[in-house]
């Protein structure tokens, strides 16, 4: 401690002599025990670190009035005390405000500490950019730019939760309104990212402490709860303990028995979401048996201490979980029973080794602490692996990305297999199409639908633990809209999305062509800016959209012969010649609701001519509009027709409010799009459901089959939406069927 004690040469910068002292106070308890872990090279680097930042923020306070340079000191102290990470870490925790607040450029730091810890230190000030400047709008962008941060280094999130921990910890400093921005980052980010990395400690201190501010009664009510039954709970455990301890010593086995209870916030959660009251809660806490076995014999030891334990106390047999032999992504590992307690209290018994208990709190540093034996910093790896593609094909979407993927970061996993007996982790909810793109991205494009246990079941068929799953593809299929549906990862979500876009471009790339060969027949020349005044005439956002919907038939481009040419220029007709525009936004049904006239359909007191739209082939009970066309008088659509929300949008004048007429019966050509797997004779069936159960007339049939799976379209008279309804009820329920939908 020598350099510690000559204070003034060891602390750099403007300090009082007060401050000075103080700041040694916080540092030689560390700086000792660094001594002690690291190399001399790497000691001297820490050291200067701790120096750089002393000078650096040598007039920086926090709001509690101690000098700035005390954060980076606790934070470091987390770094290498409770998570146990190494020098490169430690370094980084000093510096890591000094880049964002200081004087100190990342050029600095790179001539200084080199390249490594210069990379550590931008992605940490990267990270307090995009957090400070959020608004919840914000949130989304952030949590992504977050992610990318990580995935350059993992060290840059170890170093940050380490900050975020201590900002947490002294947040009774900070005014109201910061401390609930702050608490309700922790919660939305923070706490969420030290659960994916298996920071249990950490994380559930973090959620205690948000509680602490964001409900500060309940958290309060709920300790006190907890210290006053704590001696009960003590006697409890004992009682429970007394019969299997001889049992266990005698087996051989070293170990030690705690009994931790949940922790405040999930204690909360629990009262909050499943109403349940403090009082009657049984799984307060959870037994620990931690064994002290050398690595080869970690298994043998857990399943010993199991069967002593069952011995005694007669086990759930469906509340058995063994994370040893298939640990979690975040590389948690243990064997968890529940078993009937004294008193007959169903008590949860968590058996680990001493190396699975350090990795159960302190996640991935614990990894690298046990890097010599054996170790689970593979499914981590993947894990990054598995961001980093995720990041790769961004969707225009940031909201729904951030929500699937933080679903993610707390879904329970699930184990499936694939034929070969490989071991595929997906989280829970993933269907047949997850595993399918987990497979490979082509298998998810083409996949059709997927043997579960050897029983067939469709690409929506939601997987359990222990699935054998074999993908069964064509070569014909591709994705659509629907799969989004299906897909619960956001790995095939995000590659379905890239797949529709695609598709929608070699869609555009027909309807680009169309309009080209209308533009030459009137000598108008294709080019990008002709193609803009017509889709901002026609109020497309993009050419590309424009392109589509002349593929798809929607457009209508009769106006382009009132445009005015200029050489090889068209220019749209001003604004009062254009045709009325009615802004439109929100849902079909709103906009019926407020601006339509009511014309009843069938009734003998209206003689309008109408006609059902051939897109969307409405049936009584539909909700429906009707729209005026030019020359076929009234078209019926449906409100869900793909093509209303461009209609009302752009002719909301030609739209009228319609409504059935209760009496009239008349039967209803309608659509069924079915596709199943053909080896039962499935399509019989569905046509006897049609004709013989529900007695409905058939026009026509229309089956292609490839593959084992056939595919096509059924044109049926019905009545109503409910009859169409219980048919598809009905179709659906056999046993085979991938899809069936109205066209
Ligand atoms: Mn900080």
């Amino acid at each position: 401690m020598s350099e510690v004690q000559d204070i003034d040469s060891f602390i750099p910068g403007n300090y009082t002599q007060e401050d000075k002292q103080l700041i040694a106070s916080v540092y030689s308890p560390l700086a000792e025990k660094c001594k002690q872990r690291f190399t001399p090279e790497k000691y001297e680097m820490v050291t200067r670190a701790f120096q750089v930042a002393c000078k650096a923020h040598e007039t920086d306070r926090r709001k509690s009035g101690e000098p700035y340079i005390t954060h980076p000191v606790e934070v470091a102290k987390i770094i290498f005390d409770e998570m146990g990470l190494g020098a490169t870490s430690v370094a980084c925790a000093f510096l890591h405000d000094t880049v964002e607040d200081t004087e100190i450029t990342l050029e600095n730091i790179k001539e200084q500490f080199g390249e490594k810890i210069a990379l550590i230190i931008q992605g940490l000030t990267k990270i307090s950019e995009v957090v400070d400047l959020s608004s919840h709008s914000l949130q989304a962008v952030n949590f992504r730019k977050i992610l990318l941060t990580i995935s350059e280094d993992i060290r840059v999130i170890m170093v940050k939760l380490a900050d975020r921990l201590h900002n947490m910890r002294t947040l009774e400093n900070m005014r109201k309104d910061k401390q609930l921005k702050i608490a309700s980052e922790t919660l939305f980010l923070y706490a969420p990212l030290a659960h994916r990395f298996g920071f249990y400690l950490v994380k559930s201190e973090l959620e205690d402490l948000c509680l602490k501010y964001v409900e500060a009664e309940d958290y309060s009510e709920i300790s006190q709860k907890l210290s006053d039954t704590k001696e009960r709970r003590a006697q409890y455990i004992q009682e429970f303990i007394k019969p299997i301890e001889k049992a266990l010593e005698n087996s051989g086995l070293s170990f030690e028995v705690n009994g931790r209870s949940k922790h405040i916030y999930s204690i909360w959660n629990k009262i909050k979401n499943k109403n349940v009251a403090f009082e009657e809660m049984f799984d307060l806490f959870a037994i620990r048996i931690i064994l002290d076995s050398p690595l080869d014999r970690e298994k043998s030891d857990c399943w010993k201490a199991y069967s002593i334990v069952t011995d005694f106390y007669k086990p759930n047999p469906d509340r058995l979980k063994d994370f040893i032999s298939s640990p979690k992504a975040n590389g948690y590992e243990s064997l968890h029973t529940t078993v009937m307690g004294p008193k007959g209290r169903w008590v949860e018994v968590q058996i680990r080794t001493e190396r699975m208990h350090s990795i159960a709190e302190q996640g991935l540093a614990a990894h690298w602490k046990y890097k010599e034996g054996k170790s689970n910093e593979g499914a981590l790896d993947q894990w990054i692996k598995h961001v980093r593609e995720i990041l790769k094909n961004p969707e225009s979407d940031a909201i729904e990305f951030v929500n699937n993927f933080k679903s993610e970061l707390f879904d329970e996993e699930i184990y499936t297999f694939s034929p070969q007996g490989e071991v595929i982790m997906l989280s829970q909810g993933a269907t047949a199409l997850d595993f399918a793109f987990h497979i490979h991205t082509q298998i998810g494009y083409h996949c059709m639908g997927a043997k579960v246990n050897h029983k067939l079941v469709p690409i929506s068929h939601t997987l359990s633990n222990g699935d054998q799953v074999e993908i069964i593809t064509s070569k014909k299929q591709k994705p659509n809209e629907d799969w989004l549906q299906f897909a619960k990862t956001s790995k095939a979500r995000s590659k379905i999305k890239a797949s529709l876009k695609e598709e929608k471009k070699e869609v555009a790339s027909q309807g680009k062509e169309i309009l080209n060969r209308k533009l030459k027949a009137q000598k108008i020349k294709p080019s990008t800016e002709n193609y803009h005044e017509i889709a901002t005439y026609l109020n497309y956002q993009t050419v590309l959209d424009l392109f589509y919907d002349i593929a798809q038939k929607k457009v209508e481009l009769a106006d382009i012969k009132t445009f005015r040419k200029e050489g090889d220029r068209i220019f749209a007709p001003k604004e009062e010649t254009k045709t009325k525009e009615v802004k439109f936004e929100g849902n079909v049904r709103e906009f019926l609701n407020k601006d339509a006239d009511l014309m009843i359909m069938g009734a003998a007191s209206n003689e309008i001519d109408y006609e059902f739209a051939k897109c969307c082939n409405p049936i009584p009970g539909d909700d429906v509009f009707g729209f005026i066309t030019i020359n076929s008088g009234i078209k019926i659509h449906r409100n869900s027709c793909p093509n209303a929300v461009d209609l009302i949008s752009r002719y909301g004048y030609r739209v009228v409010k319609v409504t059935w007429n209760k009496q009239k019966e008349i039967a209803f050509l309608s659509g069924l799009r079915i596709k199943g797997f053909d080896d039962k004779g499935l399509v019989h069936k569905i046509t006897n459901i049609i004709s013989s159960d529900m007695r409905l007339n058939m026009q026509s049939i229309n089956i292609v089959s490839e593959d084992g799976v056939f595919e096509g379209t059924i044109h049926i008279f019905v009545n109503d939406k409910k009859e169409m309804n219980a048919l598809l009820q009905k179709i659906k329920s056999l046993d085979g069927m991938i899809e069936c939908s109205r066209i």
